[in-house]
């Protein structure tokens, strides 16, 4: 068997597409533009990538883009005192607070000062027990991408044993939470779970979320199994390979994988970027729940 690829690429293009239509409709029949603020504490590269990626694609589907770099140094206080502004500005219906942040600010405190209506990266406490209680909410980006893929591909995921290696909480827990909303059977594992090989083949829908490069191997995978790679991994390669010398790859062994696979994700093209088209469909799912307007068809959990 040789796997169908789940194409993340074009799936983000057709909709990101989607979003610009609606986003275009609220404008011309309310006058409503739906405005992201994303802020940045710092110069780490790979965020600075990140932000740009996202301020680009924000403004490239008619949405407004609000960008604040701020110097790595900022106090707590100063950073709050922005969120709160931020909470309470009209024009802005969704905001982000690129992770990691510097040791001296205290996360958890910073994500859980943002207004949980306007938390588009899903992870406020509120957010958290929303989804893990089934009730409606934001829903953390790359989860909901995945979801909407296995959607897109299965249909109906009913019934289907879902194994996600990976316990974190901005992919593995907010994705077993999904997937037990559209009644998989789920199983998580992590770096204690017992005979994980075995595990991995018994399951129709495989989630890897790890952050090891290729770990996931074809035997690994059941026959026709349906396998999303989250993984991003920089690996050194020879400069004559790549001149950047290093290559990008998944947690999954993806030329192994994909002849036993049904369905496949790759890495890169994959996961990523329906993360990012996430992004913005939380926005504009934000900006109609604040208006009372009914929520986009196809882009929310
Ligand atoms: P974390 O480091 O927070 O979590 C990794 C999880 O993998 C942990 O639960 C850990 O278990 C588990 N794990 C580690 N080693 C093993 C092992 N040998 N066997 C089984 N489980 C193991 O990572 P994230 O969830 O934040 O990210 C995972 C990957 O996804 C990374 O490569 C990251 O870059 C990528 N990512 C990609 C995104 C995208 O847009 N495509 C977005 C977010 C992340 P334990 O809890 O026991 O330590």
């Amino acid at each position: 068997m040789v796997a169908k690829l789940i194409d993340g690429k074009s799936f983000a293009v057709q909709i990101r597409s989607e979003i610009a239509t609606q986003v275009k409709v609220l404008l011309d029949s309310k006058g409503i533009k739906p405005g992201l603020a994303v802020i940045l504490v710092g110069e780490d590269p790979a965020s600075q990538v990140y932000v740009r990626s996202k301020g680009k694609q924000t403004i490239e589907v008619g949405m407004s883009s609000y960008e604040y770099k701020l110097d790595r140094h900022v106090s707590e206080g100063d950073l709050l005192g922005l969120i709160e502004k931020l909470n309470s500005d009209e024009k802005v219906n969704g905001i982000l607070c690129q992770l990691p942040l510097p040791d001296h600010l205290n996360s958890d405190l910073v994500i859980n000062s943002i207004n949980p209506e306007k938390d588009v990266d899903g992870f406020h406490i509120s957010n958290v027990g929303l989804l893990a209680t089934g009730q409606k909410s934001m829903v953390p980006c790359t989860p909901l991408g995945c979801l909407m893929m296995l959607r897109s591909e299965l249909g109906d995921l009913s019934g289907k044993n879902a194994v996600i290696i990976g316990r974190s909480n901005i992919v593995g827990k907010p994705m077993a939470h999904l997937l037990i909303k559209d009644s998989c059977t789920v199983t998580i594992a992590h770096s204690r779970t017992k005979n994980i090989e075995e595990l991995c083949r018994s399951a129709d829908i495989l989630v890897a979320a790890v952050g090891r490069p290729e770990m996931v191997k074809a035997n690994w995978i059941k026959e026709g199994a349906v396998v999303i790679d989250v993984g991003i991994n920089r690996v050194e390669v020879d400069p004559e390979i790549s001149s950047k010398g290093y290559k990008i790859v998944g947690d999954v062994d993806f030329e192994s994988a994909k002849s036993k696979a049904g369905f496949i994700t790759p890495v890169p093209g994959g996961v990523g970027p329906m993360t990012i088209a996430c992004l913005l469909a939380n926005t504009l799912t934000a900006c109609c729940r604040k208006n009372g307007l009914p929520e986009p068809d196809g882009l929310t959990a």
